[in-house]
């Protein structure tokens, strides 16, 4: 199944993909559930979807997707977990994954703008596999770790380099507003039973970018979901972007920035198409 959080007639809502529509889960279920965050939280979202299979519906295309989980309590990224973006960055292989965090409020839908921000001239795209934590818990062993994936969704985990490399740390260049899209939708992970066998596909203007199987990551989702809730607890909603493959825009020659109009799709094999555009920062 295909969950999706998104605004309609001003009413923001959450519900499941029948064809090109959606079914207002959110009409129903939002008295205990007001967001998809909480109805992951509770388990079933098959059991969601049967309560809810009457709830009106509306066309996809009049929808305003939102970023598939809005308010995730903690975002985790993955640095340098493609062999291929590992080389290209010159970084030393490392016994441990690299892990940075995002801002919940850095994040967009499928269909909005991708911010570039005034004070950068370096702004850039990394196509990722997110996964979202179902079943919380601390210490998850690797065996268990893919019972603990509600599902999975196209991220682009856009990078404002400038910023990203003014000192050995990530955050500022990773949590500007409007550069974490995340979407169109969330795969329920029933449907992808091996996450190893997807190919992610960044492509701009049409070009294609990157290109590379999921099998290719460095540190595998167990290892990464084990590695991560060694040190904090993970909770229902909470999102970990992958890791992007090599062709990154910061390593091309020349490199190639994005600049306002440029269109950034994300495609992963069985999870979607992740579309935004990109526009100046208003301020
Ligand atoms: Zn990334």
């Amino acid at each position: 199944m295909k969950w999706t959080s998104y605004i309609a007639d001003g009413r923001a809502s959450y519900g499941f993909l029948d064809g090109e529509e959606i079914v207002d889960a959110g009409a129903v279920l939002s008295d205990r559930h007001p967001d998809l965050k909480s109805l992951i939280e509770v388990g079933s979202l098959i059991e969601a979807a049967y309560e809810a299979k009457n709830a009106a519906r509306i066309a996809l295309a009049d929808a305003q997707l939102l970023p598939v989980i809005p308010n995730p309590g903690k975002i985790f990224c993955v640095g340098h977990n493609y062999e291929s973006h590992r080389q290209e960055t010159g970084r030393d292989k490392t016994e441990f994954p690299s892990i940075f965090t995002r801002f919940a409020d850095s994040q967009i839908g499928h269909g909005s703008p991708l911010i570039l921000p005034k004070v950068s001239t370096m702004f850039d795209f990394e196509g990722e596999l997110a996964i979202v934590i179902g079943e919380g818990g601390r210490a998850i062993s690797e065996g268990d770790a893919l019972s603990h994936v509600a599902g999975y969704a196209c991220y682009n985990d856009a990078s404002v380099r400038d910023w990203q490399w003014h000192t050995r740390q990530f955050t500022p260049g990773k949590n500007f507003p409007g550069t974490g899209a995340f979407g169109p939708w969330l795969v329920t992970a029933d449907e992808i039973p091996d996450p190893t066998t997807l190919s992610v596909t960044t492509r701009v203007n049409g070009e294609t970018l990157q290109s590379q199987p999921t099998s290719d990551m460095i540190f595998p989702i167990p290892t990464i979901i084990a590695y991560v809730s060694a040190f904090t607890p993970l909770s229902p909603g909470d999102v970990i972007a992958t890791g992007t493959p090599g062709g990154v825009g910061a390593k091309r020659q020349p490199p190639r920035w994005l600049m306002a109009g440029d269109v950034v799709e994300i495609d992963i094999t069985g999870v979607g198409l992740l579309v935004n555009k990109v526009e100046n920062e208003g301020l």
